[in-house]
């Protein structure tokens, strides 16, 4: 069959299944069976694509029509315009979250940040603390509970040159790290997804196939949120920061929280949340207050 047919019969195969994008995920899977950019597979429209090609494509197809998710079928997701390797063992990485990153490197050129460890927590792919330390050029340790999602998180520091400034660590939040370890600034794309949107409303590509460690968060979707706070009150240094992504309902829940006086000295203050690009609260950041334990 020639490379237009084949577009054309799998757009329409990937629709009736569903598929929000057809046409572009169907260019991007026989492109990547082919070698080929999407400009390529247009001026070459008329090529015949051969038999164990097309087998492979199929093969692929398939997988999409069963609603796995493109980036795990490629194998990569581009983030920060960057590839990404991913697997099912970690979330793929999603524009919101460079919104997140946007605001962590504004802040960090903006500000005298001190030598305090800067920690990516709940690390999955690693693309927050890679992105971090390329732009940064500074030492991130970045934690996670499943070894697995380190594993993927190593193969990206290696791909993207920055093993020697990234510290991978195995560890339920931030329970490895002793009370006096000198954190400055947490950044956290945390599992945050209440049990009721874990049943209701999500995506089959993201309830059949990501992993559901990565996105969790208890019957509220706030529990792991509470636990990084509880730990980050006698974690974080003075005048310390927390970046972090949350669900869009959770704003206030956590202004609440993030407010609420522990002991006369030690609570955070800055409490802000920033909306992502949809218009959705997204990005919440605290700094702990200057006078703690
Ligand atoms: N943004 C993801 C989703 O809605 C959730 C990510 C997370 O829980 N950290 O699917």
């Amino acid at each position: 069959m020639l490379i237009c047919e084949i577009l054309q019969q799998s757009t329409a195969v990937l629709a009736t299944a569903g598929v929000d994008t057809p046409a572009l995920d169907a260019e991007l899977l026989l492109g990547h069976c082919l070698g080929m950019s999407r400009t390529e597979l247009t001026l070459n429209a008329k090529d015949v694509v051969p038999d164990t090609l097309f087998l492979q494509f199929q093969t692929f197809l398939n997988r999409r029509t069963e609603r796995e998710p493109l980036a795990y079928i490629l194998g990569v997701q581009e983030f920060w315009s960057l590839d990404f390797v991913v697997t099912p063992d970690v979330l793929i990485p999603r524009p919101e979250t460079e919104q997140l990153l946007e605001k962590v490197i504004a802040f960090y050129s903006d500000e005298q940040v001190g030598d305090g460890l800067l920690v990516d927590l709940c690390c999955g792919s690693g693309a927050i603390a890679v992105v971090l330390a390329k732009e940064l050029q500074r030492k991130v340790i970045a934690i996670d509970i499943s070894f697995e999602a380190l594993l993927v998180a190593k193969t990206n520091c290696e791909k993207h040159g920055v093993s020697h400034l990234v510290s991978l660590l195995q560890a339920n939040l931030l329970s490895a790290l002793p009370f006096i370890s000198n954190i400055a600034c947490v950044v956290s794309n945390p599992p945050y997804v209440s049990r009721q949107e874990m049943a209701s409303y999500m995506q089959p590509e993201v309830l059949n196939y990501e992993p559901h460690l990565a996105l969790d968060g208890g019957q509220n979707g706030l529990e792991l949120i509470e636990r990084i706070q509880k730990q980050l009150l006698s974690r974080l240094i003075p005048n310390g920061h927390l970046f972090m992504e949350i669900g869009t309902e959770q704003a206030q829940a956590l202004c609440n929280l993030f407010t609420r006086k522990e002991t006369p000295k030690q609570s955070f203050s800055d409490v802000s949340v920033q909306k992502d690009y949809a218009g959705h609260d997204r990005i919440f950041h605290a700094k702990m207050n200057s006078q703690t334990l």
